[in-house]
């Protein structure tokens, strides 16, 4: 670790509008490196008694998550346990620390080496066997290992939850299952190595207001000295570490600007989302986590345009209940107090994996392309019939959509909707309470697949959301979450644009309402684009809100729609940007 105070800025890619200063701390997600050495002579005694050392301190590490694990939901708790008991066989006088021991009295190396190879042989043994149960064994035989070598090196162990208030996460990848858990009142902000703009910790930062930078280096990282001063630029995508005073200086001015800035789109909160002619825009919120209505109501959304339901089967061992779903959802309702809320059903696969259906899930060897979202809700249905009911049941409380995710053929929504229709009459046969009519069923157009049937699929659909994070990344085959092609996630390639523009007008022609909640709804540069292809309904993640709507009310239509039809006509990627990016009211 570097301990001097030389300024350091890493590029990223700023992912969420804002500005954060504060000490930071490396999230040990990454292992270590064991290092390698020769023993001086006569050292391979003392060295076998620091391995028995850190084998007691591993223990004793161990005991106390046991300990920590009794507070999770039972079926949890007893999971992590039985993981935890056999990660705590595996240090006392197992084959794993017997050949360390001798590896380090034989050939005379040092410990975290010894623990490494040894670790590699067992591993790679189990690997021969192509089990996937024998497989997941040697992950528990590697994870030993990693936290052996990082006692050894004496690396602190910090989870998440280790950061204090007001720090800012560095950390070489955060999962959507870490981020449902991550409470966002206690960082100030978030840096990873591994992320694209549309990524699931993108999202999930932007939704929370946090500022972020995703797709830094990693090696500069590892030199970070813990507690060291640094500074998120998520507007700029930079990171800097040790800044200068000057540095520093410039970034409070810019945090002392944002905050005025803050005060002003605030203001706007109770004015309606209207272009200078007269043309009105609904601006909806996009939810991942029912914590996030609390700052809802102030963002000034008119009810929520996509609820991705997977949080409820998130860090958990079993697919929840339709009472537990229908508790989570209900909830939603209420708070939302008579304003609509979009529910999108299980939207799984991809950058977001579940372990309580990691059976169907896991082995695919292309996840993003396998049995996913309504495929996966077609091909198990009580998935789909458990969410249904609970939506429909909900429904009492207050006005629902239920949208479907990644549909790629209109039979798709007509197998969908006699399942849902199903539901009904069954929930009617049980006496439920229920609202008079079935809730608007919708179609997300994610995959180009779906934008080149938007006619038919219009014809089927009471509403589509055009999910353009999916719809580029499967457009131009660029992995969203992936950092080293973030570069070319493009979504304003002509194709994209093309395949939007075909679907929006689709909609519009049967007359349903067309709305887009992918993270382009988001960014200013692109509202008057959007606005001028047709679009009338925006989802979006409620800190960006404001901002967006305070560019709606400098926008006229007429030139809106001009601008769309220009871009349209243009052919060069680059020549597209520097259009939309430099277009003016
Ligand atoms: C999208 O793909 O644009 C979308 C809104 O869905 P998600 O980001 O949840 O995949
Ligand atoms: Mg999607």
């Amino acid at each position: 670790m570097r301990n001097n105070a030389e300024e350091i800025v890493l590029n990223g890619l700023g992912v969420s509008h804002g500005i954060a200063m504060g000490p930071a701390y490396l999230v040990q997600i990454e292992h270590p490196q064991a290092p390698h050495y020769a023993l001086a002579a006569g050292q391979a005694e003392a060295e076998k008694a620091r391995l028995d050392h850190a084998v007691i301190q591993a223990q004793r590490e161990i005991l106390v998550l046991k300990e920590k694990s009794a507070d999770l939901p039972i079926e949890a708790a007893e999971e992590i346990i039985l993981l935890l008991e056999a990660h705590l066989a595996m240090l006392s006088g197992s084959r794993l620390i017997r050949g360390a021991q001798e590896k380090i009295l034989r050939d005379n190396i040092n410990a975290e080496s010894a623990v490494a190879r040894e670790v590699d042989i067992i591993a790679g043994q189990f690997s021969q066997l192509k089990d996937p149960y024998i497989a997941a064994r040697s992950e528990d035989v590697r994870n030993v290992g990693y936290r052996l070598v990082r006692i050894l090196m004496n690396v602190p162990y910090l989870s998440l939850n280790d950061v204090p208030p007001g720090g800012i996460v560095l950390a070489l990848e955060i999962t959507p299952a870490e981020t449902a858990l991550l409470d966002p009142r206690r960082f100030a902000g978030i840096a990873t190595v591994h992320g694209g703009v549309t990524g699931h910790t993108a999202v999930v930062a932007r939704s929370m207001g946090l500022p972020a930078v995703l797709g830094i280096d990693q090696a500069s990282l590892e030199s970070l000295h813990h507690g060291a001063l640094a500074i998120v630029d998520g507007i700029g995508g930079k990171l800097v570490l040790n800044p200068s005073l000057a540095t520093k200086r410039l970034y409070e001015q810019k945090l002392q600007d944002l905050r005025q800035d803050k005060t002003a789109l605030n203001k706007l909160t109770q004015m309606p989302a209207v272009t200078t002619d007269g043309a009105e825009i609904v601006l909806r919120a996009n939810l991942e986590m029912p914590r996030e209505l609390e700052n809802l109501q102030a963002s000034g959304a008119d009810g929520i345009g996509l609820f991705r339901t997977e949080f409820m089967f998130m860090n958990r061992d079993t697919v929840p209940s339709e009472e537990e779903q229908f508790e989570a959802i209900v909830e939603v309702v209420r708070a939302m107090k008579g304003a609509p809320v979009t529910f999108r059903t299980l939207d799984i696969g991809g950058d977001k994996m579940i372990r309580s259906l990691g059976a169907h899930l896991s082995a695919a060897a292309n996840p993003a392309l396998g049995l996913r979202a309504i495929r996966l809700s077609l091909k198990e249905p009580h998935l789909l019939e458990t969410q249904f009911r609970a939506i429909l049941r909900a429904g009492y409380f207050g006005p629902v959509r239920i949208l479907l995710p990644m549909v790629t053929v209109a039979t798709e929504v007509e197998h969908a909707r006699r399942i849902l229709k199903k539901c009904h009459a069954e929930l009617k046969k049980e006496k439920a309470s229920l609202a008079d009519t079935l809730p608007p069923l919708g179609t997300m157009i994610e995959i180009p697949a779906a934008a080149l049937s938007a006619d038919s699929l219009a014809a089927v659909s009471d509403f589509f959301a055009l999910g353009t994070n999916d719809l580029i990344q499967y457009t131009v085959a660029i992995d969203r979450g992936n950092d080293q092609v973030a570069s070319l996630f493009n979504p304003l390639n002509p194709a994209v644009l093309r395949l939007m523009e075909f679907s929006i007008q689709a909609g519009l022609r049967a007359g349903i309402p067309v709305s887009i909640c992918g993270e382009m709804a988001a960014d200013p540069k692109y509202t008057a684009l959007l606005v001028g292809l047709g679009i009338r309904e925006m989802s979006l993640g409620f800190a960006s809100l404001p901002r967006i709507k305070q560019r709606i009310r400098v926008l006229s239509l007429a030139r809106s729609e001009e601008h769309a039809r220009y871009v349209l006509d243009q052919y060069d990627p680059d020549r597209i940007i520097q259009i939309v990016h430099t277009f003016r009211p």
